[in-house]
């Protein structure tokens, strides 16, 4: 299996703030910003090589990013790999006993369909499976 990490997610209090370092300092390519209303997140993408960084700042207090901030502070929130089939990967991870946050795909940025595993499965990394 060839699996791509396809992006990585960071959280971030305002994505206004670090615009300029992702995009002056180090020079990676603004693909614009995204209301993703299911997360309750605005996310900002940017180009890094195949894969992508995403920012990820939370639209209200009540946002899984807002609790995660006021938790654990700012800093990279999952890690996204890519999926040519996310319910297959999805049935044969549960069969495996990997623990789910998401048992069937929902709507993600960019008209991806996602799905979360659970921390306690992978050390403490939030990873995120995205079928384009
Ligand atoms: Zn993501």
């Amino acid at each position: 299996m060839d699996r791509k990490i396809n992006h990585i997610g960071i959280a971030v209090k305002s994505i206004d703030d670090v615009l300029n370092f992702y995009e002056k300092d180090l020079g990676l390519e603004f693909q614009g910003y995204e209301i993703v209303e299911e997360q309750g997140v605005r996310v900002a993408f940017f180009k890094a090589g195949e894969s992508r960084i995403e920012l990820l700042e939370p639209l209200s207090e009540n946002s899984p990013i807002a609790k995660f901030i006021a938790k654990k502070g700012e800093g990279m929130h999952h890690l996204a790999l890519g999926s040519s089939d996310l319910k297959l990967d999805l049935s044969n991870l549960e069969k495996q006993g990997v623990r789910l946050i998401d048992k069937a795909p929902r709507n993600g940025a960019h008209h991806t369909k996602i799905a979360f595993l659970h921390p306690k499965s992978s050390k403490g990394v939030l990873v995120e499976l995205t079928e384009e």
